[in-house]
């Protein structure tokens, strides 16, 4: 069982500046599926790499925070979560290499999630995409082509199965 008591009190590496996190006293890491890259469906537990933004703009790793103490609550803000858009941007402006391999990391689970979802729903359609190694899900040409450059045009999805 997922258990939270208070919160823990960290300051990020970059700036000093401090937020508040659900301090976990147990975890449950089930889920209904759990995929070759690392992804899980229904997850109990967050399902990322662990990288936030920081209030300054800088990209920071959960694992990379400087506790300061716990309490049974806080009025500090949580830490935001990187969206899928904000990644190249992150990988360009990576501080270090683990920021920038969580944010690659995070490219190639949104990547594979288009194949997760036709093979679930698609067996055959699965098998037709790798066949033509196309991306299975319509995207924006613009997210597509930022997607492209994020992984250097190596198209990662027949990882998955
Ligand atoms: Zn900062």
């Amino acid at each position: 069982m997922t258990m939270v008591r208070g919160v823990r009190i960290v300051a990020s590496p970059c700036c000093g500046a401090q937020y508040a996190l659900p301090n976990y006293m147990s975890m449950n890491f089930s889920a209904f599926a759990f995929w070759t890259d690392g992804w899980r469906d229904g997850s109990l537990m967050p399902n990322d790499e662990g990288l936030r933004r920081c209030q300054c703009g800088q990209f920071v790793l959960l694992k990379n925070l400087v506790e300061v103490s716990t309490a049974d609550d806080s009025t500090l803000p949580s830490l935001g979560h990187v969206s899928t858009e904000q990644l190249p941007e992150c990988i360009a402006s990576a501080a270090s290499d683990e920021v920038e391999l969580a944010a690659r990391i995070m490219v190639w689970h949104h990547l594979n999630g288009f194949v997760a979802q036709t093979a679930t729903a698609h067996p055959v359609g699965l098998r037709h995409e790798f066949e033509h190694r196309q991306a299975p899900t319509p995207l924006p040409h613009h997210q597509l082509e930022t997607i492209q450059r994020c992984t250097q045009g190596t198209w990662v999805t027949d990882h998955v199965v």
